[in-house]
Order: C-alpha cells, then sequence, then structure tokens
C-alpha cells in the first residue's frame, strides 16, 4: 500500500510541476513518518523513498538507530527544546523548524558539519503556532548565519487549516520573503495542500497521511 501510495503522490507532484513548467526533480518528497511504526519507513525505503520526517527529537534519535543501517536522510521538522538539539544535530540532515537564534546555538555546538535549516514563519500571525513573525525573519537570519555549522537553505512554513485554496497566498507570502533574503529553499505543503504548495513554489512537500495512512495517537 505504501508503495502504491508514493507512486500516486509522485504522479500528483509531476502534475502540479506541469502546469507551472517546472522540473519534478526541483521537488523534494519528504515522507513524514512520525508516530508510525518503523516497519512503515522501511517499506517506503524499499519502494524508494530516502526523506523521512519526524517531529519529536527522542523518536527520531530512537529511529534513526534502529534504521541506521539505511541510508535514510533524516529531516527534523517540529518545533525543539535546546535541550534535546543533541539528538537532532547528531542524526539530521536538515532542521524545518528554526525560530529562536538560541536552538541554533545549541544544534551548532553539537554538530561537527553543518546543518542545514529552514526558519520557520508563522505566515498567519497565528498565536498557538511556532515560528517567528514574517517582520522579524530578516533579524533571525542574520543572528543564526554567524553560528557556526548552521547552514539556513531555506524558509518553511505551516499555514492554517482550512480550505487548501486559503494557504496560496501564504505559500506566495513565503516565496517573496524568501526572494527577498536571498533564500533558495521553500519548505511548504502536506497532504492537503501540496500541489498547491508545488505551483506556489515549493521545493519540499511534506507529506505524512496520504503515504503512511493515519496517525496513531500521541501517547
Ligand atoms: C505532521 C506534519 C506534516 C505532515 O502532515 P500530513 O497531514 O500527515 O501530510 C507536515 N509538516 C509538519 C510540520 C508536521 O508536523
Amino acid at each position: 500500500m505504501i508503495r502504491e501510495n508514493l507512486a500516486a503522490i509522485h504522479q500528483r507532484i509531476e502534475a502540479a510541476c506541469a502546469r507551472k513548467g517546472r522540473a519534478p526533480s526541483e521537488v523534494t518528497l519528504l515522507a513524514v513518518s512520525k508516530l508510525q511504526p518503523s516497519s512503515m519507513i522501511r517499506e517506503a525505503y524499499e519502494a524508494g523513498q530516502r526523506d523521512f520526517g519526524e517531529n519529536y527529537a527522542q523518536e527520531l534519535r530512537d529511529k534513526a538507530e534502529e534504521l541506521a543501517a539505511l541510508y535514510v536522510r533524516w529531516h527534523a521538522i517540529g518545533p525543539l527544546q535546546t535541550n534535546k538539539a543533541k539528538y537532532v544535530a547528531k542524526v539530521a540532515t536538515s532542521f524545518h523548524a528554526l525560530d529562536r537564534a538560541e536552538i541554533a546555538e545549541a544544534l551548532g555546538k553539537k554538530r561537527s558539519t553543518p546543518l542545514d535549516c529552514y526558519l520557520e514563519i508563522n505566515v498567519a500571525g497565528e498565536e498557538s503556532k511556532s515560528g517567528v513573525a514574517p517582520e522579524a525573519a530578516p533579524a533571525l537570519l542574520d543572528a543564526v548565519s554567524k553560528i557556526e555549522n548552521i547552514r539556513v537553505v531555506g524558509l518553511m512554513c505551516m499555514p492554517p487549516m482550512e480550505e487548501p485554496e486559503h494557504a496560496r497566498p501564504h505559500f506566495r507570502a513565503l516565496r517573496e520573503l524568501a526572494r527577498k533574503l536571498g533564500l533558495p529553499g521553500l519548505s511548504m505543503g502536506t497532504t492537503d495542500d501540496f500541489e498547491i504548495a508545488i505551483e506556489e513554489g515549493a521545493t519540499l512537500v511534506r507529506v505524512g497521511r496520504s503515504i503512511f495512512g493515519a496517525r496513531p495517537a500521541r501517547h
């Protein structure tokens, strides 16, 4: 089933790219495996998937250890506390939720090679969400760019969950902000709206449920 789901998503990615004259190779599919068992990651891996996203630092640590024999690229995509930065620093190739210089300091200290990071932008100014306000992005970029082993490659957002089309202006705003800041990467779009995100320039889409099915509850 996971193999078929991945194939279907790749087709949809290709179709969205075709609508905008983009090459599908410009878009990385990140399989968001949070709360799903390692067996499902193996199954996706056997179908050719290499990039996996996890939200919780200890879960990432445990899965990376269990699957150490595989050539998985791990992406940490959830908010992070400084005391857990070591787990991410150790195994991740990228971190998508950078919104404080403090976290970048904690991550950089534990790395010997650069960690690719996306600044998380709170595009709709939602109080419940992490991320910095768009206006605060230039200052954050300045601050974290000075930190050793932190390499900012792009911006990330998680717009409000409404109708998929409602996300479009937020994706567009994120692209415009990235352009102004001179950042090439755009981590945006989930199961609900990844095609719209691609139409608006996403270079990486984070898709969970339509690959792995509904998520078990978090304990
Ligand atoms: C869970 C999660 C996703 C994936 O969402 P789906 O609805 O399962 O596709 C993407 N991005 C972030 C930051 C997430 O926490």
